[in-house]
């Protein structure tokens, strides 16, 4: 499927590779190119080298390789529509021309019938709210100091008491029994459907397009049931993979440089209530995959900002160990010593004090040290030793002697070491730094040293002197009867194609026209050009070289032509016959035949 003229390229030209990869994985940079673990295959050491110069990437293990679109649409799984959309995204590039593309998207047809429901449903339990009977939920809003605008925004509701009024609209409405079921609105008891929601305020929970997926219900006054109702885990509804507001926070954590990292959705409208805007939620303290995807997506410092108990302290640690580990930078709220909620912060003391709170963050290795120093001092020797051996690559990576001083003597408190053991223990580690291994990569990675045959080497000479110029399309076009590597053959074809439409080839816009086509192979198309991109040392293209690698090539043809005729006569021969005609072959090799 093709798109608007040009939009590929001109999403491209403000796409930067290193931004894009890293939006989903960590990067290690090596000069001038970066190397990350490769995602398409069971990688260990980094393979996969990402050039700044060339802007695209390529894995020298499994051979995957492309431009930003390819790399987004094999990671996500994407449409290559999707894929560019997501790379504008990341660019932060804006053009008219994606809008039409997004009205395009393609629906999932088992989510649609769902989302209708629970769009339906909203509205519905938004003009119960505003009824007599919602007066109840309308005045615990007001007690937590949601305002009209606030209410509107996030969609909040109320549920009839009477739960089998819910499933009425909903039918009234043309949605069948099955679907309000499977979005999770409603269980039969004994055959009769009743709204699990009945007689409690609800907070819709969005997907990250701001689509009602899932609803959280609180409970009104007191009483024996749970005091929040969470829709069960539905096609569209996985409650661990939730962040709650990113549809909203995306844009403004990427202009704000920040995004807080709350515990739940009444944070987030505290935070709502000072206007910090870039605040998301996750609906418990455990990060997934999906979270570190989406906030690495952002490209933005996280702050983590959960509960100053104990275990809110302990789960901040555990999240901010796995942020890092993702190359996320984060800081932490500093809340050892506060232990309210945000909204308890705002109640009591005010917008100037949450804003205080909120903006005094420390880093994860500080937050941890404090934890040991304050609130839980190491006991036995073992926890002390796996202490200082989870800070040695934190401490390894201080450049500031003053700073890694300052680490070392607070270490030295918690464990009772001396600062001398802790420097020996800092000493032994450094020996092996990680970085080697990425090294190593490129260095033991030398494509012409691979055994090549002499046709593979002419002909891949040939097509790398094609990507970088008209000049060897129009010489192979108008000299070689086709390359006997059939990928190259292929390549090259699309090469001549290309050569007609366009003025100049630049590495990304070339790669980009295949993404943009339907041609079967053009996986190993696209995987092959990256590859050959990447290599240096290939001489400069001159008459000399073209003409004799066109020798090369029609010498080596000719030779599997003989070859092959030669092993056609031998089939199905007598033995005596075969030595025969091989005797013959090799007479007439010898008279230069
Ligand atoms: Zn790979």
């Amino acid at each position: 499927m093709a798109f608007e003229e040009g939009l590929y390229e001109d999403v491209l030209k403000h796409a930067d590779i290193v931004k894009v990869v890293s939006a989903y994985l960590p990067v290690v940079r090596i000069g001038k190119d970066y190397l990350a673990k490769c995602p398409f295959h069971d990688d260990t050491n980094p393979s996969m080298r990402i050039s700044t110069r060339l802007n695209i990437f390529k894995c020298f293990v499994c051979g995957t390789g492309g431009n930003s679109i390819s790399f987004v649409r094999k990671y996500a799984r994407l449409s290559s529509f999707e894929a560019l959309k997501k790379v504008a995204d990341i660019s932060d590039y804006r053009d008219p021309r994606l809008e039409g593309v997004a009205k395009t998207k393609v629906i999932d047809p088992k989510r649609a019938p769902l989302l209708k429901c629970l769009h339906d449903l909203t509205v519905y339990y938004q003009y119960a709210l505003n009824s007599p009977e919602g007066k109840e939920g309308l005045d615990y809003i007001a007690g937590r100091h949601l305002d009209a605008n606030l209410r509107n925004k996030f969609r909040l509701g109320y549920a009839f008491k009477d739960g089998k009024a819910t499933c009425q609209f909903l039918l009234s409405k043309g949605h069948s029994l099955k679907t309000i079921e499977d979005a999770g609105v409603a269980t039969p008891v004994d055959g009769v459907y009743y709204d699990r929601n009945q007689g409690r305020v609800v907070f819709p929970i969005f997907d990250n397009e701001g689509e009602v997926i899932g609803y959280s219900a609180r409970r009104l006054g007191d009483g024996p049931e749970a005091k929040y109702v969470n829709s069960p885990e539905t096609h569209l509804f996985h409650k661990s993979n939730i962040l709650y507001n990113f549809h909203n926070a995306k844009e403004k954590a990427r202009i704000a440089g920040y995004i807080y990292v709350l515990e739940g959705f009444m944070d987030v409208f505290a935070l709502q209530r000072i206007n910090v805007e870039a605040a998301v939620a996750t609906m418990g303290t455990v990060l997934t995959e999906e979270h570190i995807r989406l906030l690495r997506s952002l490209n933005v410092e996280v702050r983590l900002c959960l509960d100053g108990d104990l275990p809110g302290q302990k789960a901040s640690m555990v999240m901010a160990d796995q942020l890092i580990k993702n190359s996320i930078n984060v800081r932490i709220v500093d809340n050892q010593n506060n232990r309210r909620d945000p909204d308890e912060i705002l109640d009591n003391d005010g917008e100037v004090a949450l804003n205080a709170y909120l903006n005094k963050l420390i880093s994860y290795v500080d937050f941890t040290l404090n934890y040991y120093l304050n609130i839980n001092p190491l006991q036995t020797t073992e926890q002390k030793t796996h202490l200082i051996q989870e800070f040695v690559p934190v401490l390894l990576s201080i450049r500031s002697q003053l700073e890694l001083d300052s680490y070392i003597g607070k270490l030295g408190k918690i464990t009772g070491y001396t600062s001398e053991a802790i420097r020996n223990i800092l000493k032994t580690a450094r020996v092996k730094p990680d970085t080697r291994d990425y090294r190593s990569v490129i260095i033991n990675y030398h494509p012409e040293r691979k055994i090549l045959r002499r046709l593979h080497i002419a002909e891949r000479e040939l097509l790398y002197q094609m990507l970088q110029n008209k000049e060897a399309v129009g010489f192979y076009e108008g000299n070689i009867d086709g390359f006997y590597d059939s990928t190259y053959r292929v390549i090259a074809n699309f090469l001549i194609e290309y050569a007609r439409n366009h003025e100049s080839f630049v590495p990304t816009d070339l790669i980009s026209s295949l993404e943009n086509s339907d041609l079967d192979n053009k996986e190993a198309m696209i995987n092959q050009i990256s590859e050959l991109y990447m290599e240096r040392n290939h001489p400069a293209c001159d008459d000399e070289l073209l003409n004799t690698l066109e020798g090369v090539i029609k010498e080596e043809k000719e030779r599997i032509f003989e070859n092959d005729m030669l092993a056609h006569s031998l089939e199905n021969k007598e033995p005596l016959e075969q030595a025969r005609i091989l005797a013959d072959y090799h007479r007439r090799k010898m008279r230069g035949k």
